[in-house]
């Protein structure tokens, strides 16, 4: 740390961005440990997943840790369905990559990660592992040049002080119709404009609660509608046609993940906008999704589809086909915060996901909450990230350390 002051205070005020940036590409630090943690916190009320096949009774996270010789430590979160493979993935495959490298050399990591990888590493949870350890090399290079990640991301049009972003409640797990018509409800009372509810149980049943959600709350609020692609494409298109006249601003995840010509058909059959991509990796998986003419919405998630350093690159191709950006966000407040930096610097972002379901990775890993107000959430400004975790909850929810 002591070299990385001394060439600060040489640069002194005089140094723009972009010679400060030179200036930290020449410090001779590097990387000493690439751990991965996983994290588990019980929930005291279990929830209902899409449909009634799932229910949650604990929030997991894989956290990532880049450790370095300078005594700075980088965060950040993989997005996986399979979190004792991504352990594997960052703590014995891509840790000896990047041992000695210098952190700062973000995107020639990012290819030697990539390409490290091979043919096993263009989707799945390599990818997932992946984007991890790129937001924490971010998170890093953020503290090293004491600024958030969002004034150092690539971008056109990054604004000089991020306005608190639009954001919707996303909610409405599956659950009996009165619980979801009060947490909707209550969602609406906490000042969201936008809330998104689950569907997937079957045309009838789901026609009949979108009904009755949008009888409760209103004709003034957004509602968006989740089916997690539970649905071939001929059966959302009836639910599309069946629920129109409730005014369903988004479906999301109307099909699976790899069924593009599904998601063309049910585009172009339905008037309301067509939502996809949590499930998608890389600029290559969304310059089909978005180039095919699958989605009007793209829902990249920065801790599964390639990190930071992607998630520029494909918020730059969902604008120049004139789709909107919003990234899925659905984690602990690590890649929360993640996820923040990124929309505020995406061209076409147009509201962030802000998962309002029970997680105490959101609420109690970080000495301060990111928090909602008045249908918007705010950037974080502090170094890297912006959080600082509190130890003793990452010791409470800590699973292993790998
Ligand atoms: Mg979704």
């Amino acid at each position: 740390m002591v070299a990385l002051i001394r060439r600060r205070q040489a640069c002194g005020n005089g140094c723009g961005g972009e010679a400060q940036r030179a200036n930290d590409q020449l410090i001779t630090m590097r990387i000493t440990d690439v751990r991965a943690l996983w994290l588990s916190a019980p929930l005291e009320q279990p929830i209902g997943g899409s449909s009634r096949k799932k229910t949650w009774f604990n929030r997991q996270a894989v956290l990532v840790e880049v450790h370095t010789d300078e005594d700075l430590v980088g965060i950040g979160e993989v997005f996986t369905t399979v979190p004792e493979v991504a352990l594997v993935a960052v703590s014995k495959f891509y840790q000896p990559l990047l041992l000695g490298e210098n952190p700062l050399d973000i995107e020639r990591l990012w290819e030697k990660m990539y390409f490290g990888a091979g043919y096993s590493g263009v989707k799945g949870v390599m990818i997932e592992a992946l984007s991890g350890i790129d937001i924490a090399l971010w998170d890093l290079r953020g503290k090293v040049e004491n600024r958030p990640v969002w004034q150092l991301l690539p971008s056109s049009s990054r604004p000089l002080s991020p306005a608190p972003l639009p954001a919707y409640a996303a909610g409405g797990f599956w659950a009996p119709l009165a619980d979801t018509l009060a947490e909707i409800t209550g969602y609406v009372a906490h000042g969201f404009a936008s809330v998104k509810m689950k569907v997937g149980l079957g045309i009838e049943e789901d026609g009949q609660r979108i009904a009755a959600v949008r009888q409760t709350i209103g004709n003034d609020v957004k509602l968006m509608i989740d089916a997690n692609c539970g649905y071939t494409a001929d059966q959302a298109i009836a639910l599309g046609k069946r629920v129109e006249e409730h005014n369903v601003y988004w479906f999301e995840e109307p099909v699976l993940v790899e069924d593009w010509d599904g998601y063309k058909k049910v585009r172009e059959s339905l008037s309301m906008k067509i939502a996809g991509g949590e499930g998608e990796y890389t600029r290559w998986g969304f310059r089909e999704l978005i180039g095919r003419g699958c989605v009007d919405i793209a829902q990249p998630d920065v801790m599964r589809c390639g990190g930071l350093t992607e998630s520029v690159k494909i918020a730059q191709i969902a604008a120049q086909h004139n789709v909107a950006y919003a990234p899925h966000v659905f984690c602990s407040i690590v890649g929360l915060a993640a996820s923040l930096h990124l929309a505020a610097v995406a061209p076409s972002f147009e509201i962030f996901e802000f998962d309002m379901t029970p997680n105490p990775l959101r609420t109690h890993l970080a000495k301060t909450p990111i928090e909602v107000k008045d249908s918007r959430v705010s950037v974080p400004n502090g170094a890297g990230l912006g959080i600082e975790l509190d130890d003793d909850a990452l010791a409470r929810y800590m699973v292993v350390r790998a």
